[in-house]
């Protein structure tokens, strides 16, 4: 009886060494950090497969940023669209121009991809200065979404100095692809950060930190408590300068091309979808509070605003929203 009861023992303390080695090969955690678009980057992967999904996310984004999406790079799609005033999409590609053409439309011009030439001249990336007005209003002439067009996966420039730049929906972008590559693996959860757009997959029910507007880049004012999806924040704290007491930022309101001024100082958006919700951020920011809450709506997205005086107002899901740093209130 005495033996029998050992020997249970044994076979117990077995099976639950081989039960906590595989929930820990289930469970194991593999982290990558790096730089691409520009921006820092964080894939935090939980699964059996986390190790290779973690490197795989890497070559992925710095494969969409060198051949597809960054100006810079020189043989990158849209550098030889920009080159060539037009070029072929294949299927993918062209699906997101379509989307971003609709963000366009939708807004009203708020969002405009064909920037570049403006957001060149004030260069917020490197040596930012006031562009002078002549070349401000040459570079703004040829820009305007109205001047693309998309047809049978051809995409055509009718104004050859338009220059299309996805600094505003690049990131989102790339959460897109990253998604559909996860889907495919054998993972718990994973969550990808590229700037200031993340993406969280996985059945689990995560917590993401609003950035303070005033603090630097780990200094939160409100928690979003959600599920899977992806969450972008467009902000005037992210690429600025001051002149004369003046801010100027790096989210351009189309009509003029100047820095948008209309007392907001973040926004907050969260989608299903990548691409959505990065677009949408930018697009909100420059339509104000009511635009665009009417916009965010229009996607069935949640958005988030916030003002230079510290107010907060919701369109779409508020219980996610947890403020938490109490000099902030809600203002709806
Ligand atoms: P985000 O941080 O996603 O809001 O994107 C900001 C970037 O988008 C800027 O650095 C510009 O490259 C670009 N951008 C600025 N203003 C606009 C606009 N009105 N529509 C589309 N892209 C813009
Ligand atoms: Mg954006």
């Amino acid at each position: 009886m005495k033996k029998a009861a050992v020997a249970a023992a044994a076979v117990f303390a077995v099976l639950l060494s081989v039960f906590v080695f595989y929930d820990g090969v289930l469970n194991k955690t593999s982290e990558a950090d790096f730089f691409s678009m520009k921006t820092y980057v964080s894939a935090k992967v939980t699964g059996y497969e986390s190790d290779l999904c973690t490197a795989e996310i890497q070559k992925l984004v710095e494969n969409l940023d060198v051949n597809i999406l960054s100006r810079t790079s020189g043989n990158s799609l849209v550098s030889r669209i920009n080159k060539n005033g037009g070029g072929e999409l294949d299927l993918q590609t062209a699906a997101y121009f379509s989307v971003l053409l609709d963000v366009c439309e939708k807004s009203g011009g708020a969002f405009d991809f064909t920037l570049g030439g403006v957001s060149d001249l004030w260069n917020f990336g490197s040596a930012p200065s006031i562009p002078d007005e002549k070349a401000l209003a040459e570079a703004l002439s040829h820009s305007g979404y109205e001047k693309i067009s998309l047809s049978e996966g051809r995409l055509s420039m009718q104004d050859k100095a338009a220059v299309l730049d996805f600094g505003a929906s690049g990131k989102g972008i790339v959460l897109d692809s990253v998604k559909a590559y996860l889907v495919t693996r054998d993972i718990r959860n994973a969550v990808v950060s590229v700037g200031g757009s993340t993406l969280l997959f996985g059945d689990k029910d995560f917590t993401v930190g609003i950035r303070n507007p005033e603090g630097n880049a780990g200094s939160y004012i409100a928690k979003l408590h959600m599920g899977e999806g992806c969450v972008s924040s467009s902000g005037s704290y992210e690429q600025f300068f001051e002149e004369n007491g003046k801010r100027y930022h790096h989210i351009l309101n189309p009509e003029t091309g100047y820095p948008v001024d209309n007392g907001l100082v973040g926004v907050t958006i969260v989608s299903e979808s990548g691409l959505l919700s990065d677009a949408l951020s930018t697009a909100c920011f420059v339509l104000g509070i009511e635009k665009g809450s009417a916009l965010a709506a229009e996607y069935g997205c949640t958005a988030i605003f916030i003002t230079e005086d510290k107010k907060i107002y919701i369109e779409g899901d508020a219980d996610i929203v947890e403020i938490t740093d109490t000099t902030y209130s809600y203002g709806n």
